[in-house]
């Protein structure tokens, strides 16, 4: 007999989200995750004495409402600071551009900056609006083909824009709106797309925009820091049942006649299960857990050929005070202004970073998405004192010249210039500081090439491709093994829908 019915390989969001749907299904379930604690990349960490951080995600703002409430997780201490404005915009010249969650709001701020601008606003977040609920519909079901969305609009006025999706760009949409430069650049956005040329790339950010659509209770930063969430998911998993092993990490997923039915841990352990779950990516399940000759050529290739190349830095620092942004917003500022910033001074800077990666090198003209959590959370860090966390777009996977780790301190500190351009006190407000490279976020949380959603989410790798064309959904060529991680359907942030759809595919398919 198995000790187990279901063995999920990582405690990533997604995992704890599979466990626990399956555990509340009545199956015995148990999680092994490698690190010393559960989360992935959904995790705080203490990367500077007594200064805590949401070291890889730290914007809750997709997590789905129904995972929520399915899963009691404000029962278990889920909750999260909503921010207003939900993020400050600051350009080399003084001007400045607030987001509010209320759109009246923010196209007066867009008013103080183009007047035409502003009344074009509310059609583009209209626009946004309709593309993000055509793709949130498919969030938590079985991964829909294209032409099934296609059947599906047919005939109403979804139709025009999901073409649009498909074959538009995010750079001729951002102009058709808007003709300030600076509105252009504060809504730019490309994501894994990478280039805001690329035709799909609508559809690429139409994912991301299905936060427009989240309930705004559940829009904002965790207490406690992104950790905050799968603490709570875990603690919800064990209220049912779920057993959760930390800093174990499994070597082999078991296969005999075509059929999954356990795992060997890296100690030698062995242990049985009827069902093997992995929340670990696609390359890292099918090139490294899974001995090859189980799986077909054809399917290996097709693994292999998985784009995950488009990646990105994540810098952190321990601040003595806050960074000064008080020649934008005057002397007396609200420091929860801070709680989220865009460095992107022009669409241009943007395509820079962009051409930058793809060459293989550093960005001359790093985009930045600036958080400096302990605004609204206290918790994590000494009193007066602050943490500042940076999402950096982009940074290839390797450096064409040269290796990351040489290349660590000279990018952190032009990541530091760069930022102390807009804020004077800044590299004197900095205590200690870290850069997480690709390779870094390789090492620390096992994502293949430091990719942050497992593969890019690009329009060829959505809805039915993914996580591969020919191999949609949570079920894998080996009977027994299904993927619930961020490389499959929708895809990655912090969500929970592939955890859930997966744990539905694994009670529908396996009850038969
Ligand atoms: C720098 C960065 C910034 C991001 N910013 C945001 C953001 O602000 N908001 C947002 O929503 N999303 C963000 N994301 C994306 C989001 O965090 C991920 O897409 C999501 O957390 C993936 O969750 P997952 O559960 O599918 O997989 P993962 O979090 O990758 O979890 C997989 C787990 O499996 C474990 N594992 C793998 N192999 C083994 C093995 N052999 N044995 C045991 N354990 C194993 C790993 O250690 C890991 O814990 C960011 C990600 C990164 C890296």
């Amino acid at each position: 007999m198995p000790d187990y019915d279901a063995i999920i390989v990582g405690a990533g969001h997604n995992g704890l989200v599979t466990a626990n749907y399956l555990a509340r299904s009545g199956l015995k379930v148990l999680v092994l995750e490698r690190r010393p604690f559960v989360g992935g990349a959904c995790i705080t960490e203490e990367l500077f004495p007594d200064f805590r951080v949401s070291s890889c995600s730290y914007i809750c703002y997709m997590l789905q409402d129904q995972v929520i409430e399915d899963l009691e997780l404000r029962d278990h201490g889920f909750e999260v600071h909503q921010l207003e404005p939900y993020r400050f915009h600051p350009f080399p010249d003084g001007k400045y551009l607030l987001g509010w969650h209320d759109e009246k709001q923010t196209a007066e701020e867009v008013r103080r900056i183009s007047p035409s601008d502003a009344k074009r606003y509310p059609e583009y977040v209209a626009f946004w609006e309709q593309a993000a609920d055509i793709l949130k519909r498919y969030f938590l079901k079985e991964p829909p083909t294209i032409a099934q969305i296609a059947a599906d609009v047919r005939g109403t006025s979804d139709e025009r824009v999901f073409e649009r999706m498909l074959t538009g760009n995010t750079k001729e949409l951002t102009e058709e709106y808007f003709e300030s430069p600076e509105v252009r650049a504060s809504f730019t956005d490309a994501q894994d797309a990478g280039d805001v040329r690329a035709p799909g790339s609508i559809m690429a950010i139409a994912y991301f925009k299905t936060a427009m659509l989240t309930d705004e209770r559940n829009f904002g930063i965790p207490y406690g820091g992104m950790g905050g969430i799968t603490q709570a998911m875990a603690r919800s998993a064990e209220a049912y049942g779920v057993e959760i092993r930390t800093g174990v990490e499994i070597e082999r997923i078991s296969v005999t006649n075509g059929r999954a039915h356990g795992v060997v841990l890296t100690d030698s352990e062995e242990i049985a299960s009827n069902v093997i779950v992995s929340n670990a990516d696609p390359k890292r399940t099918f090139l490294r857990l899974v001995d090859p000759s189980h799986l077909e050529a054809s399917f290996i290739d097709r693994i292999e050929r998985l784009k995950n190349g488009v990646t990105y830095l994540k810098f952190h620092c321990a601040l003595k005070e806050l960074p000064d942004f008080s020649q934008h917003l005057g002397p007396d500022f609200d420091p929860q202004y801070l709680a989220q910033a865009k460095i992107c001074p022009s669409v241009d800077y943007h395509e820079q970073s962009w051409s930058d990666a793809q060459r293989g090198d550093p960005s001359r003209s790093p985009v930045m998405s600036i958080q400096i959590p302990s605004v609204c959370d206290e918790s994590l860090t000494p009193s007066g004192q602050h943490v500042m966390s940076v999402w950096v777009l982009y940074a290839p996977p390797q450096l064409r010249e040269g290796s990351w780790d040489e290349a660590n301190k000279r990018v952190g500190e032009h990541l530091i210039d760069t930022i102390n351009g807009y804020a004077p006190n800044f590299s004197d407000a900095i205590i200690d500081w870290k850069l997480f490279t690709p390779p870094d976020l390789e090492e620390r949380v096992y994502l293949t090439n430091g990719s942050i959603r497992h593969t890019d989410i690009t329009v060829d790798q959505m809805l039915s491709q993914r996580f591969s064309h020919g191999a949609s959904g949570y079920s894998t060529p080996i009977e027994g093994l299904y993927l619930c991680g961020a490389g499959t359907h929708p895809g990655g942030e912090v969500t929970g829908a592939p955890g859930h759809n997966a744990a539905q595919a694994i009670l529908r398919l396996e009850s038969n």
